[in-house]
């Protein structure tokens, strides 16, 4: 038997498996919280299914088409990888992030925010989201699920994202955000300044205690019945988000979900002072706390692939997002703006990967390092770099392991020698800590012996 291998105990699937479990968490807690509820279509007078069993029944089945296109493709495809755990992970944010809806928002004919509309939605956007941004895209430019989500809804844009009947002129009259809300009790559907509170309550509130007056904040923190899946209990996802970024600290971006909120707050409050608000808090908890914002700061905004390596980066990232969600919200009437800034600040990724990298020197300083832990030989599985960035900040000499390793792929020798892999001292670091379980310290000592060469 070949001698075992030490390395952290982080490996790309026990980061997926965790990431899963907190998403499962919060499935339950929004199927829990929803069970009560069968919307009826005020239109048609139809009732659909429970709003609980359609979250289950889309996570089983957004699941279930992510889980089998990976074993096809690995069956089919001769080099496509097989990575369950990581479609999982995609399929349950298909469902987490799609909109399911109360009975008193299903005014749009068409929209599909209940069963069975819902099912055929959740299925079609995990099919092209892991066919067309998963696996045929070479390096994942942007957010899977978002752009699916994007792609598969756009035929639906007025009704699905600008929702034209929620607007002041539509049927359901919510007060646009690029004016001045307030916090009363107006009936919805006035130009006065309180009814945005009014709107929240009808929106977003338990049906069965809708004629309570508004509590904007319980409503916002605690419970919501309308919107994003994974948004119906921002504490849940706050909850889950947080104990996922303890344990995996090193290699989830919470940077970016730090600068992200305190963005969106600045940004929130800096509107109400423009648009002269009566009460601040409203716009405030509305733009951190809506199911789009909460859960995809937590669980998309950090998805390693299509974020940048570095810390500046990551926070320039964060900002970005923060001030594109709420200029996106105000100025488009496009609540769940979120998802169309996630997808424009993605595709800056590559500039900012260029901000914010160590300099690499020549003395060594030993960085602090997790505990080490023994694997068999034939268990260490290799995978694809996921970016998490974790290579280039174990290394003693600050070099950036991932990029050394891509520029000798490609024999680019300029870079090599900008990236000075001719400072590696082989300590192994980084290939110690890579969750992908790439041989760096291999492939950086073998730039250097070419750079020597040269
Ligand atoms: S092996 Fe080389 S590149 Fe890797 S951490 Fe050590 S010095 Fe840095
Ligand atoms: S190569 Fe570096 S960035 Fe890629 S997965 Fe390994 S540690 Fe993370």
């Amino acid at each position: 038997m070949s001698k075992p291998k030490e390395y952290s105990a982080m490996t790309k699937d026990k980061l997926m498996l965790y990431t899963l479990i907190a998403l499962i968490a919060i499935t339950v807690v929004s199927a829990i919280l929803w069970y009560p509820v069968t919307p009826t279509n005020l239109m048609t007078g139809e009732t659909s299914l429970n709003l609980g069993l359609t979250v289950i029944l889309c996570a089983l089945i957004s699941v279930g088409v992510a889980v089998g296109i990976d074993a096809l493709f690995y069956k089919l495809v001769s080099d496509s990888p097989l990575n369950l755990m990581s479609a999982a992970v995609f399929g349950l944010i298909v469902t987490l992030s799609y909109s399911l809806g109360l009975p008193s928002m299903n005014t749009e004919i068409g929209l599909p925010v209940v069963a069975p509309g819902a099912f055929i939605y959740v299925a079609l956007i995990s099919l092209v989201g892991m066919v067309l941004f998963k696996k045929l895209m070479g390096r994942k430019l942007v957010n899977p699920a978002a752009a699916a989500k994007m792609l598969v809804l756009l035929p639906l844009f007025n009704a699905v994202f600008i929702a034209v009947d929620h607007l002041k002129t539509g049927m359901l009259g919510v007060p646009a955000l690029a004016g001045p809300i307030g916090a009363g009790i107006l009936p919805v559907g006035g130009n006065g300044l309180a009814s945005f509170s009014s709107y929240l309550q009808g929106c977003y509130a338990n049906p069965a205690l809708m004629s309570s007056p508004p509590d904007v904040t319980y409503l916002m923190i605690v419970e919501k019945f309308h919107g994003w899946v994974g948004g119906a209990s921002s504490i849940a996802v706050i909850v889950a988000g947080i104990a996922l970024f303890i344990v995996a600290r090193r290699f989830i971006k919470w940077r970016i979900t730090l600068a992200y909120f305190a963005s969106i707050a600045i940004m929130s409050v800096l509107m109400s002072v423009a648009f002269a608000d009566t009460d601040m808090t409203t716009r405030l908890l509305f733009e951190v706390f809506i199911g789009s914002s909460i859960f995809l700061g937590f669980f998309m905004a950090t998805d390693p692939a299509t974020t940048p390596i570095t810390y500046t980066g990551q926070l320039i990232f964060g900002v970005g997002l923060g001030v594109l969600t709420v200029l996106i919200q105000t100025g488009m009437n496009f609540f769940g703006g979120s998802i169309l800034a996630l997808i424009i600040m993605n595709l800056t990724v590559s500039k900012l990967d260029q901000i914010g990298k160590l300099k690499p020197r020549t003395e060594k300083k030993e960085p602090k390092l997790p505990k080490a832990k023994q694997f068999p030989a034939e268990k260490v599985k290799e995978y694809q770099c996921m970016r998490c960035g974790a290579c280039m900040r174990v290394c003693c000499h600050n070099l950036s392991p991932i990029l050394i390793k891509q520029a000798l792929d490609k024999q680019d020798f300029d870079t090599l020698a900008k990236l000075h892999a001719d400072y590696c001292t082989g300590c192994g670091h980084c290939t110690f800590i890579c969750p992908a379980r790439l041989d760096l310290r291999k492939s950086v000592l073998t730039a250097k012996g070419m750079l020597r060469q040269e």
